[in-house]
């Protein structure tokens, strides 16, 4: 464990991201209140708010027939996934050319480990002026971003919200905790509404109280390890966080209004499958376990999860997502008919290629490597194709048009889809 006066780390987060490269696209979204929408409806919500509408209390989240209502001239944009992801891609070629980036932790966030003659306050900050400045000038004017620089990650992306839009905040070690003192507990990453429930009910109420623990009473807090690492990165150490085996790949949808049906959900359930598939073979993955949960109309939520010998061909999963959806089924009849709000696949238990030999064959049936062998070559002909065309040359069922137009990829917080991932 480090506790260096080094200024280590650069967090970059982009600026209201997909409602910044709406009004860079079009200028005459440009100083106008707009909401980024996944459809056009009032039964959605934004996914992105441009400051103009923020400054209506207009957030990610907001309800739309609620952002309306509290800024009566919104204007509604669909969401362009694919134009936020080349944004991305010529937005991380700019930083580069700046300072090395370490992980890209969400289509607009991303850590740098700065270069050890950059860690002073004047080389880090002329670091951040030059990200700043490259964007504006190779990228578009309104993209605007808020750096945060700190001994640690975690302190850096603390200091990234510090100063919203356009800010820089850099946290040195000397000065801790005191720019920490004027947040609240639920502003410091890691602490939801959750655990700053836990912490009251441990007495600690503020930002100078939870600096005050012991790593010990942090660990009590939390219920475990994670109290005592959250408690030295507060206090400016840097380590990495041990190595977690929870990979996992999965796409999940939230249902067009007509296409909630049985059959339409189910699917929607296939695609995105064999959309997952296509990532786990291009990743080189094998999956040995598959999650299918859903949500229906009326509220309730069922998951359950098939357990089988490594696999990656499409055909071995369809088989075991046609499995759950039918047990799925009968966990729900009787009752009405089933309406589907959302449905969502992932694939785990992953694996690399050479892990996986042994279990097909201590499988042991000569039919079943035979069979194994016939679906590989088939999926690696699908992947050809697919690569080749870049888009849905081969579907294994139909395909129904959504009023989103792309079908699985949304842009999760936690993770920026492949371009390969825009078909449709
Ligand atoms: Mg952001």
């Amino acid at each position: 464990m480090e506790r260096e006066p080094g200024l280590k780390w650069l967090f970059f987060d982009l600026n209201s991201y997909f409602a910044s490269v709406e009004q860079q696209e079009r200028p005459e979204l440009r100083g106008k209140p707009i909401a980024v929408v996944p459809m056009q409806t009032n039964s959605t919500c934004a996914i992105a708010a441009s400051y103009e509408a923020k400054a209506y209390g207009v957030k990610t989240g907001t309800m739309i027939y609620e952002a309306k209502k509290m800024c009566p001239g919104l204007i509604c944009i669909p969401a362009r996934h694919d134009v936020y992801v080349d944004y991305h891609n010529r937005i991380i070629q700019e930083v580069i050319k700046h300072t090395p980036i370490n992980k890209i932790w969400s289509i607009d966030e991303l850590s740098s480990r700065l270069p050890p003659n950059k860690r002073t306050l004047e080389r880090s900050a002329e670091v951040s002026k030059n990200i700043k400045e490259g964007i504006w000038q190779n990228i578009g004017k309104h993209i605007s971003c808020s750096i945060g620089v700190a001994p640690n990650s975690l302190l850096a992306k603390i200091a990234s919200n510090m100063q919203k839009p356009n800010g820089l905040t850099i946290l040195r070690q000397e000065d801790l905790p005191g720019p920490l003192l004027a947040l609240r507990l639920t502003d410091l990453t890691g602490i939801g509404k959750n655990m700053e429930k836990r912490l009251n009910r441990a007495g600690i109420s503020s930002i100078e109280q939870l600096w005050n623990t012991s790593p010990k009473q942090a660990r009590k807090i939390w219920g475990g390890v994670q109290g005592e690492r959250f408690w030295y990165w507060l206090h400016g150490y840097d380590f990495d966080p041990p190595e977690t085996n929870n990979v996992m790949i999965g796409h999940s949808r939230i249902l067009d209004p007509k296409l909630r049906h049985e059959n339409e959900a189910r699917t929607m359930a296939r695609r995105l499958l064999v959309k997952a598939t296509y990532r786990l073979r291009r990743k080189e993955y094998y999956a040995g376990a598959l999650n299918l949960s859903v949500r229906t109309c009326a509220g309730y939520r069922w998951a359950n999860e098939a357990r089988f010998p490594a696999a990656h061909d499409p055909f071995t999963f369809l088989q075991h997502l046609d499995d759950l959806w039918g047990g799925m089924l009968t966990d729900f009849i009787p009752g009405p008919p089933l309406r589907f709000k959302k449905v969502s696949v992932i694939l785990h238990h992953l694996r690399k290629d050479g892990q996986i030999t042994h279990d097909i064959l201590d499988s042991g049936y000569k039919e079943k490597i035979v069979d194994l062998e016939k679906r590989e070559a088939l999926a690696s002909a699908l992947d050809k194709l697919q690569n080749k065309y870049q888009k849905e040359t081969v579907w294994l069922g139909t395909t129904p048009k959504t009023i989103g137009g792309y079908v699985g990829t949304k842009i999760s917080f936690s993770r920026v889809p492949e371009k390969e991932e825009f078909w449709g």
